[in-house]
């Protein structure tokens, strides 16, 4: 049985605590390793490890660091394929999917090249008689990232990145499910030319997330995952002292118009309600098609296309459009919410509760489901299921409709599908929402835009990757400065004003 431990110091190294998670292949159902669970000892040691190396880190030149992760690019790009075939044995997205992953993160990187410009402070000359006052962005020291399972490679490219090109050191606490990937990360990175120590990986469940939280070495803390984690981690960052930012779960609403083309509304909420299996922070969970006709019109073109979706192991190639879902707890979770929808009341248009995959009956395979006439107070509405099963929310008029994503407790993304561009801009403006598509059912920014959600799904006030995440892992220093030829007075006794 594989074995995986942490990589501290520009190396693997095992774990020493004894104690271990199951990494499963959730195609087939099967353990096929065991990863080390940090003690808080270990995570103190990987602390002080890497508080040894920022300060030399640091004090490199930005563009000596830029080059690092320009060197890093190359190295994703080069084992693109590798890293894939990696993330998707152990996360169970497809081949094409989890290429995504990789590639997403990596143009997080490309942006980290430009952190010479991002870290540029200001400058003002004279700002009074002979005082010029100027600030400066500095690296936090050690910092925390804290991902989880669902984007193995794209989020902590999204922690490091920014993280690292700042001059920082960081501790990685990668998901216990799929944690092969953040180690190889780790490993061209110190091909790329990042010195031992700046970047450690440890692997580790609550005990090593507490005891990141317990040490005052570490600065700050990102973490991405479900909102009642990122809220524990928020809370107990606030009372340590530590900057945090802490985005957490989803219920993604698509409005769909009566004069939105529903072909294409159909084929977008395909792909954004079942690609990856559900298994996306930015998938669309929640159809809201307005007005009767349309529902009913939707629903017509969207029950051939979820029948035809085709299930099944990411060894399957292009055959597939998305595999199982993660753990064995996962798919129980969500096959109990679809029965408590049936039960409450909703309509299951698409039944696959007794999916089976011939070979892979042990597997964590969920098969593709829709539902009409979902209500409000029923659990799949409230919950975020986190699966293949896409829901649909009947609304009368377009108010009712953007009500209903308003008043939902999470805000992460949100699309409204439209021809009528004051509908749109209407949307744009009102909805209390980080991410908005119009016609774009995943509206996920790019690198050099930043990516946050709003209500329970974001806590903090800065975005991952895009210039937020480099004032995230830096902090301004204003300096004042006046040269003896400057001082013309005596001692001042009131408030210096530039009157
Ligand atoms: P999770 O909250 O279970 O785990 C996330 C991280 O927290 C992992 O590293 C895990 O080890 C750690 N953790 C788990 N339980 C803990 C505990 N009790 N105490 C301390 N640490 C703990 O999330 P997950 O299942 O890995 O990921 C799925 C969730 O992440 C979904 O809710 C999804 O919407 C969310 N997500 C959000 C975004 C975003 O940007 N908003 C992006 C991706 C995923």
């Amino acid at each position: 049985m594989e074995q995986i431990g942490h990589f501290i110091d520009g190396k693997r190294v095992a774990g020493t605590s004894g104690r271990t998670a199951d990494v499963f292949n959730p195609a087939t159902g099967e353990v096929q390793a065991q990863v080390a669970l940090a003690t808080k000892a270990e995570l103190e040691a990987a602390v002080a490890n890497a508080a040894a190396a920022q300060p030399a880190w640091a004090a490199q030149n930005p563009q000596k660091r830029a080059r690092v992760m320009m060197k890093f690019v190359d190295l994703l790009n080069r084992d693109m394929d590798k890293l894939a075939e990696k993330l998707s044995s152990e996360h169970g997205k497809t081949f094409v999917d989890a290429k995504g992953d990789v590639q997403r993160g990596l143009e997080v990187i490309e942006f980290c090249v430009g952190a010479p410009h991002l870290l540029k402070g200001e400058f003002t000359d004279s700002a009074g008689p002979g005082i010029d006052m100027y600030s400066m962005r500095q690296p936090l020291g050690v910092v925390a990232g804290i991902t989880p399972f669902n984007f193995p490679a794209m989020i902590p490219l999204w922690k490091l990145g920014p993280a690292l090109a700042a001059g920082n050191a960081m501790i990685l606490k990668p998901s216990e499910r799929d944690p092969s990937v953040p180690l190889m990360l780790a490993e061209l990175l110190t091909e790329a030319g990042l010195p031992d120590g700046v970047l450690n990986v440890v692997n580790g469940d609550k005990e090593a997330v507490d005891a990141i939280l317990d040490n005052p070495v570490i600065q700050a803390v990102g973490f991405v995952g479900s909102t009642p984690i990122a809220h524990y981690i928020y809370h107990r960052a606030a009372e340590t002292g530590k900057r945090a930012q802490c985005f957490g779960g989803a219920k993604n609403h698509m409005i769909i118009m009566p004069d939105a083309d529903l072909d294409q509304a159909a084929d977008a909420l395909v792909g954004a309600g079942y690609g990856a299996a559900g298994e996306r922070c930015m998938a669309i969970s929640v159809a809201v098609p307005v007005g009767d006709e349309t529902a009913d019109r939707l629903i017509e073109k969207l029950v051939p296309r979820v029948e035809a979706l085709k299930v099944g192991p990411w060894t399957s190639g292009d055959d597939i459009d998305f595999g199982p879902v993660v753990t064995k707890a996962a798919q129980e979770n969500i096959l109990r919410l679809i029965n408590s929808g049936v039960d409450q009341g909703a309509k299951l248009v698409v039944d696959n509760r007794d999916f089976s995959l011939q070979g892979y009956e042990n597997g964590f395979f969920v098969g593709p489901h829709l539902f009409d006439h979902v209500t409000k107070d029923m659990d799949i509405y409230k919950t975020e299921i986190f699966g293949p099963v896409l829901s649909t929310v009947r609304a009368k008029t377009y108010e009712e409709a953007i009500g209903l994503a308003m008043d939902h407790e999470y805000g992460n993304g949100t699309a409204i599908f439209t021809r009528d561009g004051d509908t749109a801009r209407d949307f744009a403006n009102r909805i209390n929402i980080g991410m908005v598509g119009i016609n774009v059912p995943i509206p996920v920014p790019l690198a050099y835009h930043t990516f946050g959600g709003w209500k329970k799904s974001g806590f903090g006030d800065l975005n991952q990757h895009g210039p937020d995440a480099f004032k995230f892992y830096t902090r301004t220093k204003t300096v004042t400065s006046r040269w003896p030829s400057g001082i013309r007075q005596g001692a001042e006794f009131s408030i210096p004003t530039m009157k």
